[in-house]
């Protein structure tokens, strides 16, 4: 091994397909005497294939805590440890992040052998231009508790990544709908890497029904991005609020334009005329 040891590797593994094993990847799980392993019986052929004789330790979310001493007591012995899950990159909606955490607070380095991410990939294939976005990864199951944070997620001005499995899919597509708005444009990422790869854009309100219409599509995993909302609505939103608020507290109509123009910066003549049409309403 041509890397430092002893240390923690975090290494990313393919989505689905084999070609995506970087060398460096290939070149670590060989050396190390260690692998620690998500699922161990689904990553034994990764190894396998590979030719590594690494040994397998299981570091998934109900061990995360003793796995992490298991590490941390190898890298004392002067063993150099990988971190891998069961598909893409360990600690990103997959266990991994507690057991770094553990293993930086020891003193041992820790080294990031990037590689697949389902959010990645999909979102350099999905053509979204929003400068940002938000990893937000698997929703809540619970109805309500998926409506919160959709409803605090709506109105933020960045792209929103979601991982999402086959048998929640039209409810999760139907849900964001709902509460991020049918006009918003959604990119469904289907079984990225794998023979059945599908990446599809949308308006949100038209992609149950498109999943609908086939069957094929709700099956595999999913990345679903939906678009940042249009910066223009939000500005207008903004600004009409604080137009009304204005209003209310009495203002005449054009003091209360030029002050909203003041304070949001949205045209003074469409904001007049706003206000007429607002104070004559009221
Ligand atoms: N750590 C992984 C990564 O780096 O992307 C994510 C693991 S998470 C437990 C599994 C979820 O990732 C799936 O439910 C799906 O949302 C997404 N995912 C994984 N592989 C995928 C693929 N080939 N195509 C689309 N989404 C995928």
């Amino acid at each position: 091994m041509t890397e430092e040891s002893p240390a923690l590797y975090v290494v990313a593994t393919p989505l689905g397909n084999l070609g995506d094993m970087t060398t460096r990847a290939q070149d670590v799980l060989k050396a190390v005497p260690w692998v620690a392993a998500e699922d161990t019986r689904h990553s034994a052929p990764l190894l396998r294939h590979l030719g590594s004789s690494a040994r397998l330790l299981p570091a998934h979310q109900h061990n995360e805590e003793a796995a992490a001493q298991q590490v941390i007591e190898k890298l004392a012995a002067g063993d150099a440890v990988a971190l891998i899950s069961d598909a893409g990159t360990p600690a990103i909606s997959d266990p991994g992040a507690r057991l770094v955490a553990r293993v930086r607070e020891a003193g041992y380095k820790v080294i990031p052998l990037p590689g697949p991410c389902a959010a990645v990939a999909a979102l350099s294939a999905s053509g979204v231009t929003a400068p940002h976005w938000l990893f937000y990864g698997f929703l809540p199951t619970k109805t309500k508790q998926r409506e919160e944070v959709l409803r605090e997620l709506a109105p933020a001005p960045y792209a929103l990544v979601f991982y999402e499995a086959p048998h929640r899919i039209l409810e999760t597509v139907a849900a964001l709908s709902g509460m991020l708005g049918a006009a918003r444009r959604i990119v469904i990422a289907r079984e990225l890497t794998k023979l059945f790869e599908t990446i599809h854009a949308c308006p949100l309100g038209e992609a149950l029904a498109w999943l609908e219409a086939d069957a094929n599509q709700q099956k595999g995993e999913f990345v679903l991005i939906v678009d940042a909302p249009e910066a223009t609505d939000d500005e207008d939103v903004e600004a009409g609020r604080v137009l009304k608020l204005l209003l209310d507290e009495g203002l005449p109509v054009k003091q209360a334009a030029k002050l909203a123009h003041a304070i949001t910066g949205a045209a003074k003549n469409a904001l007049y005329e706003k206000a007429l049409s607002l104070r004559a309403a009221q």
